[in-house]
């Protein structure tokens, strides 16, 4: 297991991910206590994965993985943000997540194997 996050870095992804549709730079208004400490913070979120740094333009947004550290989940269906996902594994290395409202059934249903469900 990775370690957890500081303090720090989950309000710096929270501030991260409701403004300006999760991303930042240097105009943004928002700053964590300083400008430099903003950036200082940013960086080690880059560095954990969940969030992306475009060099060229320095400008940082929020990574799926840094959503998910927040308890938001991105739908594959719709791309709408959802806090209560229906995770599907497709496979060992696959998920499948989507929001309640693309998922047929909702979060309620149960997990069934599909030739259970077609054999009805
Ligand atoms: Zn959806």
């Amino acid at each position: 297991m990775p370690r957890p996050l500081g303090r720090h870095q989950i309000t710096v992804l929270g501030a991260l991910a409701r403004h300006n549709r999760g991303s930042w730079d240097a105009r943004c208004a928002w700053r964590f206590r300083s400008l430099a400490c903003t950036v200082r913070v940013l960086d080690s979120l880059v560095q954990r994965g969940h969030v992306t740094r475009t060099s060229a333009t320095e400008r940082y947004t929020i990574a799926e993985s840094g959503l998910n550290v927040l308890g938001w989940y991105t739908c594959e269906a719709c791309t709408r943000l959802t806090r209560s996902p229906v995770i599907e594994e497709v496979s060992v290395s696959r998920r499948r997540v989507q929001c309640s409202w693309c998922h047929p059934g909702g979060a309620a249903r149960p997990r069934a194997p599909r030739a259970e469900r077609t054999a009805r």
